[in-house]
């Protein structure tokens, strides 16, 4: 008989919740700054350039401040040029020694954090360890401030990288951060609009980890919760909802830790390689078309749509050729433990392309 392999798995060992918690930053990292040299280097999201969370940054003159930019979304490419645009500097000043990595923005400048302190310790192309536990030699010290919440990168193994041939994260252990920082009052700034599409993105993550295959009672105990706080947020009108959405995007990710999500996350990868959707209006967008599968979510989904007055693109697909349908085809359907957690082992025959196909083209 087989032996049954569970996942043993890390997580974030440290963690600050609170609003104004962003003060105590500075004294987080001191801990980490070991000589004079030590030298931190801030990604923050370029948003935040003329923003008064710039003056509260806590650079040393060592240190280094990096605006990236998330117009699109990472790119191994990106990741790449950070990392150069970062060593130079740091290896022609021998009294400086890249002590850290701090990301401030959302999920995306949160994975370009991740990504940049693994490439700082590891050599080649970002694109070379797009996959399973490629990474062998742990990242440098690194930090995650988010200022939207959802997508649950704060708490994640991985960083979801645009290659040149595949979306794949890198992941691994050394992927997830050291230290991330909860502070509510960063997310104040955010668009409805954005704050609904981050946001459902983690209500989708919990859709498809309850619904699935893979489900086990560590993740739905996450899950479940995760979802009891987006329904506060969206379709409620909770007073402390920043807080509640904070914490729904942490349990939605530490569900989907243990579990998978669905049939939404592998359309929206297809939908992201091709057209450069964003993964939380391209969420929105597939998930809307996929009453079928989730319908109890989706009618739920579309309450809090409906409430919050979002209306949602559309038409997306109908100008795109064959050659790129079917790219999009191919990109969903590498991902094969989403569809297996959705559908179970004899996906294959239940998912076609043309079903895909015809999924696609009503976007
Ligand atoms: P984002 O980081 O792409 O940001 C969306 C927009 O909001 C940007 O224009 C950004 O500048 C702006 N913004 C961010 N914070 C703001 C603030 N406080 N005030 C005003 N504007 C602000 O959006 P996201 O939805 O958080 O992240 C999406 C990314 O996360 C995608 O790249 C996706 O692949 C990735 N993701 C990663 C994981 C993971 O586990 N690593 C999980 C899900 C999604
Ligand atoms: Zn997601």
């Amino acid at each position: 008989m087989d032996k049954i392999l569970f996942r043993n798995f890390k997580i974030v060992s440290h963690i600050i919740f609170g609003r104004g918690c962003f003060n105590q930053l500075a004294d987080i990292l001191a801990s980490q700054r070991t000589d004079q040299g030590s030298a931190m280097v801030f990604l923050v999201d370029d948003v935040f350039r003329q923003k008064p969370l710039k003056e509260r940054i806590p650079l040393q003159k060592q240190d280094l401040l990096v605006w990236v930019n998330v117009d699109d979304e990472p790119k191994t490419y990106y990741i790449d040029e950070l990392t150069r645009q970062i060593r130079t500097p740091m290896a022609q000043d021998p009294a400086r020694s890249p002590a850290g990595v701090i990301g401030i923005g959302g999920g995306s400048t949160l994975d370009i954090a991740k990504a940049v302190s693994l490439m700082l310790t590891n050599h080649g192309s970002s694109a070379d360890y797009q996959g399973w536990d490629l990474i062998k030699t742990p990242a440098l010290y690194h930090v995650g401030v988010p200022t939207l919440s959802g997508t649950g990168a704060e708490i994640s193994r991985t960083t979801v990288l645009t290659g040149p041939q595949k979306k794949l994260g890198i992941n691994s252990d050394h992927t997830l951060f050291d230290q991330i920082v909860l502070d509510p009052e960063l997310v104040a700034g955010v668009s409805a609009e954005q704050r609904f599409y981050t946001g459902m993105d983690c209500y989708i993550h919990c859709v498809e980890s309850l619904s699935g295959t893979y489900l086990n009672a560590f993740s739905r105990s996450f899950g479940q919760k995760a979802m009891a706080l987006c329904r506060e947020v969206f379709l409620e009108d909770h007073p402390d909802s920043d807080d509640q959405l904070m914490m729904a995007s942490y349990f939605g990710g530490m569900s989907i830790a243990y579990s998978q999500v669905g049939i939404c996350h592998a359309l929206s990868y297809g939908l992201s390689f091709v057209l450069g959707t964003h993964h939380g209006v391209g969420n929105c967008i597939a998930f809307d078309q996929l009453e079928e599968y989730y319908p109890e979510g989706v009618a739920e989904f579309r309450r809090m749509k409906d409430k919050h007055g979002i209306t949602l693109p559309g038409g997306l697909v109908s100008g795109v050729s064959e050659k790129d349908l079917n790219t999009m085809i191919d990109v969903a359907l590498v991902l094969e433990p989403l569809w297996e957690n959705a559908l179970g082992a004899r996906w294959k025959q239940i998912m076609t392309r043309d079903q895909i196909k015809r999924l696609y083209v009503r976007m």
